[in-house]
């Protein structure tokens, strides 16, 4: 049996089960959020692998943050800062920093907020060269 095949016969029970082992895994590893994600949205559990997460997670605080790229709000939880190094030549690095929010289930609002990094880095390179 090819392994194509036996990832067919995987039925709805036993998808159920992988996509609740996926979600306590991620109560226990926040940082795999993307890529386990990323498998319960190939079982085609997305929403199934999000529910099984906040029935056996912590209780949920009400805190939101406004995504910097799509700028939606959202929990607390699924929320990163990008952070980006703006200081300009002369000073210590890490002078200047920009913090941008991100929704980190959403790799387009990842790559929103580097646009954004690079469109403030540009705009201070430009700064500098205005004043020479
Ligand atoms: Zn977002």
């Amino acid at each position: 049996m090819s392994l194509d095949e036996r990832i067919q016969a995987i039925d709805e029970g036993e998808r159920q089960g992988i996509l609740l082992a996926l979600a306590l895994c991620e109560l226990q590893r926040p940082g795999w959020h993307y890529f386990l994600g990323k498998i319960a949205h190939k079982l085609g559990g997305v929403a199934m692998y999000e529910a099984f997460k906040k029935y056996n997670g912590p209780p949920e605080l009400d805190i939101v943050w406004k995504c910097h790229a799509c700028g939606e709000d959202r929990p607390d939880a699924l929320i990163q800062v990008y952070t980006y190094d703006l200081t300009p030549p002369g000073l210590p690095d890490g002078s200047l920093k920009l913090n941008l929010r991100y929704c980190a289930d959403r790799p387009a609002c990842l790559e929103g907020a580097q646009l954004q990094a690079r469109q403030w880095s540009r705009r201070f390179s430009k700064a500098d060269s205005d004043t020479e």
